[in-house]
């Protein structure tokens, strides 16, 4: 133990005067300038970490020896760092609009600054201004859901799988509910449908067969023990060939027949009829509500192009049995989601318009020449980047429209392939390496690997400008 400690008596005499005392660098001005930002505690506790980590670095034979004002420059680099936000922008050129992990749809101005407008501000959320008394959070939506969906009754909740949740424990608690087994799907992440139904305390009743299922399999499936019948839309899969389901209208009918409510969990549900605006056709929630459906269940981030949501609309009885629900208060949204969802529901309401305002719409059926334009600007800039380093080809490309909606639909699109300029060898890693410094930028830039080379789908690049600017700031391969 005596050896050891004079060998670091030993050690620390020779390093001591390699490292200034943390007081030395604080002292330093660009130090002192930041303090207001940061904090006394923050700054001082960064400038003892970074000293304590060259300590370590130089014991490890790293030798850094720096001037006071270069350690406090150190510092300060490191704050800024720090103090970037987790949640950031980034461009989507995976061709994937309605990406998931890209935080699906995008919201038009007129929601941006609906919630804006909320935020630092007290807000009528459950206030009836003209009773001059407690209101419903759900008042600021009901009517336009209605309106646009010829429901009765709605009511909103955090998510999709919130309200196919909330419905479920709702109508058929202890109960049975019966569902095709070609419709127990499972949406990307964990929501599984016979999950679901079991921690909504509901017994899932399954008939038919994968790829067929007869009015006859209800008929003989329900009992006094059924609560409900389930129709899940196939969001994420298309089921092809030899197949047969049950028309809405046929199971509304024979639902009703029985006494039983028939609902419909539509996923994706655009409320603007797609096929309108040259896309494929989307089962929307006012023709499930006119099959007969007493109750609908479908997102606000998907092709609806609004905030994370659940909205349930349908007989109003059964909507005032949901809203009931003790649940239904852990699943509520929030203002935010509330005035934003409120704003894209009334531009769903003026379809013209909806088709440039939204953003899930306006770049779902952006023109290929518009996409062709984008190419145009950025080429000459990403090959300018890249000069030496990679070669970056325009390739025709199908864009996904995501989020389980229209699966096996592709839009055409263009797309900015970029080759490492390495051999047959390491041609992986070069890829790879060249994805990450991509996802380093300022504003990452998120694409897909394909065929041997990073592409960048145009679709979703509206901002090219942007794009460009910060290619312009920075060469590959520079010591980075
Ligand atoms: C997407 C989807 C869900 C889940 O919706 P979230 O809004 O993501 O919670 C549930 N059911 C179907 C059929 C879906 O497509």
């Amino acid at each position: 133990m005596s050896d050891l400690s004079s060998e670091k008596k030993h050690l620390r005499r020779q390093r001591a005067p390699r490292l200034p005392a943390v007081d030395r660098v604080l002292n330093q001005p660009g130090l002192q300038a930041v303090i207001p930002r940061f904090g006394r505690a923050r700054v001082t506790e960064t400038v003892r970490a970074v000293l304590n980590e060259a300590r370590a670095a130089w014991r490890a034979g790293d030798a850094a020896s720096l001037s006071d004002e270069d350690w406090a420059v150190r510092c300060v680099a490191r704050l800024e760092r720090e103090a970037k936000s987790s949640l950031r922008p980034v461009f989507n050129l995976t061709g994937t609009v309605l990406h998931t992990n890209l935080g699906r749809a995008l919201l038009p101005e007129s929601a941006v600054t609906a919630v804006a407008a909320l935020l630092s501000r007290p807000c009528n959320l459950e206030y009836d201004l003209e009773r001059g008394g407690r209101g419903d959070r759900d008042d600021h939506v009901e009517g336009l859901v209605c309106e646009l969906t010829g429901a009765e009754a709605a009511t909103v909740v955090n998510n999709n799988a919130a309200a196919v949740f909330l419905a479920l424990n709702t109508l058929a608690l202890r109960k049975e509910v019966i569902v095709s087994r070609g419709e127990l799907v499972e949406i990307g992440g964990s929501f599984r449908i016979p999950d679901i139904m079991a921690r909504a305390g509901c017994k899932l009743r399954e008939i038919g067969t994968t790829n067929r299922t007869h009015p006859g399999d209800f008929r003989q499936a329900i009992g006094a023990r059924t609560a409900l019948v389930l129709k899940v839309h196939a969001s994420n899969y298309a089921v092809q060939g030899f197949t047969a389901s049950v028309p809405e209208s046929d199971l509304a009918e024979l639902a009703r027949g029985h006494g039983l409510p028939f609902m419909v969990d539509l996923g994706s549900g655009a409320l603007v009829d797609l096929g309108a605006h040259g896309l494929p056709r989307e089962p929307t929630p006012q023709e499930t509500l006119r099959h007969g459906a007493d109750i609908v269940t479908f997102s606000g981030d998907k092709l609806l192009g609004g905030p994370q949501a659940g909205i349930i609309a349908g007989r109003a009885d059964l909507i005032a049995r949901i809203r009931k629900n003790p649940l239904k208060r852990a699943l509520r949204v929030d203002k935010m989601t509330l005035a934003a969802l409120e704003a894209v529901l009334r531009l769903c309401r003026m379809p013209e318009l909806a088709a440039c305002e939204l953003p899930t719409l306006r770049l779902l059926t952006r023109p290929l020449e518009e996409i062709h334009a984008v190419a145009a600007k950025v080429q000459p800039a990403l090959e300018r980047a890249l000069a030496g380093k990679a070669a970056v080809v325009l390739k025709p490309c199908r864009s996904q429209i995501g989020s389980g909606a229209l699966p096996v639909e592709l839009l055409p699109s263009l797309c900015l392939a970029v080759t490492p300029s390495t051999g047959k060898r390491g041609a992986g890693t070069a890829l790879k390496q060249l994805a990450a410094v991509f996802r380093a930028l300022p504003v990452p830039v998120i694409g897909r690997i394909e065929d041997g080379s990073l592409c960048f789908d145009l679709r979703c690049l509206e901002d090219e400008a942007g794009f460009i600017e910060q290619l312009g700031q920075w060469a590959v391969g520079s010591g980075r």
